[in-house]
């Protein structure tokens, strides 16, 4: 408990592709010192080889805490006490009816993206208040705001991750720690390469802006969040989806 933490140092979870490791790339270049966590090794690899010396990864399943302590402590005795969690790592599915999920679908998706969260804050919030500095990013979901038929999983994970965001906010901050929610619409990933061509449409032609967003627009605000500039940003949730649930009038009401 006694290294101070480093504000430039960063760990993301679920880095070895996608959303997370366009944010590892964006903290890089923006200066941080970044641990990459997930469980592909190889991809871990290639993309520590991809960032060079900044970058070091870590094989590291959250949803187990004995694993994320572990890891965690590997990285303060090696890189220090990391300033930045992102904790970016999901799972999405099952498109399901709620009476087809089955528990183990429903462990799982809690397992990942609400107790993996809940491990890395219990792990780093105690070090950041001993040195009066903390940034934590979680990335939730637009389904941490809405609902959606066949999502009820997903979106039960990601409403638990908003209001774990804002109770974080709201209990640390005298620590000098701030705690926010990124809510994504559609992002162009592998999560989303899995929907069928015909969903793809569909959903593109709700979309405002008329296309998905990128990992690398997400990864940016995450920088922004965790920069300079994101000190008095805390508790927030902040929507990034080309207009997609600004309207909701043509949607529901056929404008
Ligand atoms: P991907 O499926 O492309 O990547 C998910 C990442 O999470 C992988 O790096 C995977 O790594 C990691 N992961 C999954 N399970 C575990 C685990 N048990 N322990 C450690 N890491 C794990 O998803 P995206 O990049 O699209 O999504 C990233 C985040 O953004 C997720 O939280 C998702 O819910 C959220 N999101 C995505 C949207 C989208 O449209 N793509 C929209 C809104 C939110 P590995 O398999 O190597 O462990």
């Amino acid at each position: 408990m006694g290294t101070p933490v480093e504000a430039h140092l960063a760990v993301v979870t679920g880095a070895s592709r996608g959303i997370g490791a366009a944010i590892a790339e964006v903290l890089v270049a923006n200066g941080f010192q970044v641990a990459l966590l997930a469980r592909d090794e190889a991809a871990l690899a290639g993309l520590e080889t991809k960032l060079g010396a900044r970058a070091r990864s870590f094989r590291c399943d959250v949803a187990h805490e004995a694993s994320v302590n572990a890891t965690l402590d590997r990285i303060e005795k090696s890189m220090g006490s990391p300033g930045v969690i992102v904790n970016n790592a999901g799972l999405g599915g099952p498109f399901h009816r709620v009476d087809e999920v089955d528990q183990a679908e429903w462990d799982a998706l809690f397992g990942v993206n609400v107790e993996g969260v809940r491990h890395t804050c219990r792990w780093a919030l105690p070090r950041m208040k001993a040195s009066g500095y903390g940034r934590i990013v979680n990335i939730a979901s637009l389904l941490g705001l809405f609902g959606g038929a066949r999502s009820s999983t997903y979106a039960a994970t990601k409403h638990a991750l908003v209001g774990f965001s804002k109770s974080i906010a709201a209990e640390w901050a005298s620590a000098g720690i701030t705690c926010n929610a990124v809510c994504p619409g559609y992002i162009d990933t592998e999560m989303l390469a899995k929907a069928d061509s015909q969903s793809r449409e569909s959903l593109l032609r709700r979309i405002p802006a008329g296309r998905f967003g990128s990992a690398e627009e997400v990864a940016r605000l995450v920088a922004f969040l965790v920069g300079p500039f994101g000190g008095y940003i805390n508790g927030s949730t902040l929507v990034m989806d080309g207009g997609l649930s600004a309207h909701v009038a043509n949607e529901v009401i056929g404008f």
